[in-house]
């Protein structure tokens, strides 16, 4: 990767930033005047998030640095907080929500925590379909559900579908984390959507059927077991493949070194890809310094650090990708509205439940 080709441009901007930060300062102080001069608020936001990436607080120092707002982060889990948020009503501390799932993101929406965000920044920097339609959510990066194969023992023309997972020349070789995972919630959640609940119900048992062992580990720990010959396929999101093959243990980078990425559903409706977002608070003390965050979040630059160090996708057409998501290649998306994974959540749980995925 070509380090200094990603962050020249980011430097430039930062001094950019800064500059355009001070004269948002003053502005300030010319509405609020003198006292607000003398006794100056401290400049801070509130963050609940859901997501357990490093790359988010640098992201939140870089922004500091830049503008001198403090970023405040309280981390849980995506259901708790929303829970937190509710239950703290209008005293909540929170002006941002951040998670991993477009279900979840729908799901705060409808829980009336979110407001809508007015900004033009966020509107040119992230596409509409990657945003809610009343911007409740803003969305911050994607993620493809892949199928990693073994090198060795697969050739990616065995690959077509995560239908044909299903069928009987993978029987004791599909390696898939616990239905527990919301990825795999939202996964059969979007196939609920797509080809209705008996189909999903069918996918779910064929892939039981086919397990190569009982549900284990997170998704690296899917990648590993191909490595060590436990299964040939495994379902598991695209930026754990970046994490390993950019981990600082060789062990790691060696069972990078062994899976291929494929990119099921080209030929019928594409991979699925779930999206990770963040919403204003409906009570939001900090709502102007929030929304400098969000815009912040998703300008080119720090859509490249996070690219970079977390392989996600950016939703920031602008922002370049590392060479490993280069290398992938473009491919075609699941097209669904994420609100529907939310809604099937549900359905999704009851049928893996019915048919034994634990
Ligand atoms: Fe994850």
């Amino acid at each position: 990767m070509n380090l200094s080709k990603l962050f020249k441009p980011f430097l430039v901007s930062s001094v950019l930033a800064i500059g355009l930060a001070g004269c948002g300062a003053a502005n300030q102080s010319d509405k609020s005047g003198d006292e607000a001069a003398s006794k100056p608020e401290k400049q801070e936001v509130n963050i609940y998030t859901a997501r357990h990436y490093e790359v988010d607080d640098e992201i939140y120092k870089n922004f500091t640095e830049e503008t001198g707002i403090e970023v405040n982060v309280v981390k849980g889990e995506a259901e708790e907080l929303i829970e937190r948020i509710k239950r703290e009503g209008e005293s909540t501390s929170a002006d941002l929500f951040v998670t991993v799932d477009g279900g979840v993101l729908a799901n705060a929406k409808q829980n009336d925590i979110l407001q809508p965000v007015t900004s033009d920044v966020i509107n040119e920097n992230v596409p509409e379909n990657m945003r809610d339609t009343d911007n409740n959510w803003i969305g911050l990066a994607t993620r493809a559900r892949i199928i990693a194969y073994s090198k060795d023992r697969v050739s990616p023309e065995e690959l077509s579908t995560y239908e044909d997972l299903t069928s009987d020349k993978w029987k004791g070789k599909v390696l898939v984390r616990s239905s527990t995972s919301l990825y795999n919630q939202s996964l059969l959640a979007s196939f609920i959507e797509l080809n209705g609940e008996e189909k999903a119900e069918q996918w779910s048992q064929g892939i039981v059927n086919n397990f190569a062992r009982q549900p284990d580990g997170g998704d690296r720990d899917q990648a590993k077991a191909i490595a060590a010959g436990t299964g040939d396929v495994a379902i598991m999101n695209t930026y754990y493949v970046g994490l390993l093959a950019n981990s600082e243990d060789p062990e790691d980078r060696k069972v990078a070194d062994s899976i291929g990425v494929f990119f099921p559903n080209q030929e019928t409706n594409g991979t699925h890809v779930n999206i990770s977002g963040i919403g204003l608070t409906k009570h939001s003390k900090n709502k102007e310094n929030a929304i400098k965050l969000i815009e912040y979040m998703t300008s080119a630059e720090a859509q490249e650090l996070l690219s970079a160090q977390n392989y996600e996708f950016p939703v920031n057409p602008e922002a370049a990708k590392p060479e490993l998501l280069e290398g992938w290649g473009d491919f075609k998306i699941q097209e669904l509205n994420f609100d529907t994974l939310g809604e099937h959540n549900k359905k999704a749980i009851e049928i893996f439940n019915k048919t034994g995925w634990k």
